[in-house]
């Protein structure tokens, strides 16, 4: 599937190309004349956009399959197809740092309207130490003590249902003489965020532990909204590398609290998990950011619902 558009190339050829090109896989889709095109950054918003769209919008996501968007970077084909679309959606909050030069290099007559689809959520601001660059805004320079906006706003269902109706508001706005079938769809989908919502709030709840140890910093929607605290290994970006003073800290934190398992993420690698949970004698599993799918989750048909269900399951596991 990945090599679809260069079948007849040699695979030493190919992977050259790759190489060249710099940075993997090509994101999917291509703009469809008849349909309201839509641009997305990554897996959520595609998701989202996809189902309240429906057969209105073709839906493009930049973001190829099995990449993870903190270090991702648009190409001259992102910009080609942007440019041709009338709706390009964006997380924001510091997510896609590379969003306003990417604006900037449209062509002059795109009429594509650009909407930050976190807007509007209580953002939280953190302290962490920043090493990794989000993409312009915190350089290296960045001190511990500035703030940064998180920018993990989707993995909780609550912000998630928000962002589903900005979604639907924005693609009302660019056509609307298919508000209805946009109004009707995103009910749907805001009925099951809402279910997953309170799914998540009623079981959470009952849970005796509240406190979760996770690679990267990306559950801080989630935790604030269903009552959990997190300790992460790593920074914002699963990239920026922990201190080894702060692993011997974990550790004893873990031992302390009576953590008995250590989340780690399917598209980072789980060596420092691991580490950690060797060290503090515990185990490892598995705590989804949805950030996007694996080759395998597409096969079997994950989306958000299905891996935000497992990451409920897995934290009553690893709560009670
Ligand atoms: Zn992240």
């Amino acid at each position: 599937m990945l090599f679809k558009g260069i079948k007849g190339l040699a695979l030493p050829l190919i992977l050259l190309a790759l190489l060249l090109s710099g940075c993997g896989p090509k994101s999917s889709g291509a703009i469809v004349e008849d349909k309201v095109n839509v641009v997305t950054t990554f897996y959520p918003i595609y998701e989202f956009a996809k189902e309240i769209g429906g057969e209105d919008v073709n839906a493009i996501n930049l973001l190829p399959v099995g990449v993870e968007p903190h270090d991702w970077t648009p190409r001259s084909q992102d910009i080609v197809n942007t440019s041709k679309a009338q709706l390009f959606l964006y997380n924001g909050a510091g997510l896609e740092g590379w969003v306003p030069n990417f604006l900037k290099g449209l062509d002059s007559g795109s009429k594509v309207q650009a909407v930050e689809v976190s807007k509007g959520i209580n953002y939280i601001m953190t302290n962490e130490e920043d090493e990794h660059d989000h993409g312009g805004e915190h350089k290296e320079e960045a001190s511990g003590d500035s703030l940064h906006t998180d920018p993990h706003t989707w993995v909780s269902p609550k912000s998630a249902l928000l962002m589903a109706e900005n979604i639907k508001n924005s693609l009302v706005q660019v056509d609307p003489a298919h508000k209805d079938g946009y109004e009707e769809r995103y009910s749907k989908v805001a009925e099951r965020l809402k279910a997953l919502d309170a799914k998540f709030a009623a079981e959470l709840a009952k849970v005796p532990n509240k406190e979760i140890v996770v690679s990267h910093q990306a559950f801080a929607y989630l935790c604030r909204d269903y009552g959990l605290t997190q300790h992460a290994i790593m920074g914002l970006s699963p990239d920026a590398e922990p201190r080894g003073q702060d692993l011997v800290k974990l550790a004893e934190l873990v031992k302390k609290e009576g953590i008995r398992y250590i989340f780690f993420e399917e598209l980072v690698s789980d060596k420092l998990a691991k580490t950690l949970a060797a060290e503090a004698g515990v185990s490892t599993m598995v705590l989804n950011p949805v950030e996007g799918l694996t080759e395998q989750d597409q096969k079997n048909n994950e989306n958000y619902y299905t891996l935000m269900e497992k990451n409920l399951q897995n934290l009553i596991l690893a709560l009670k």
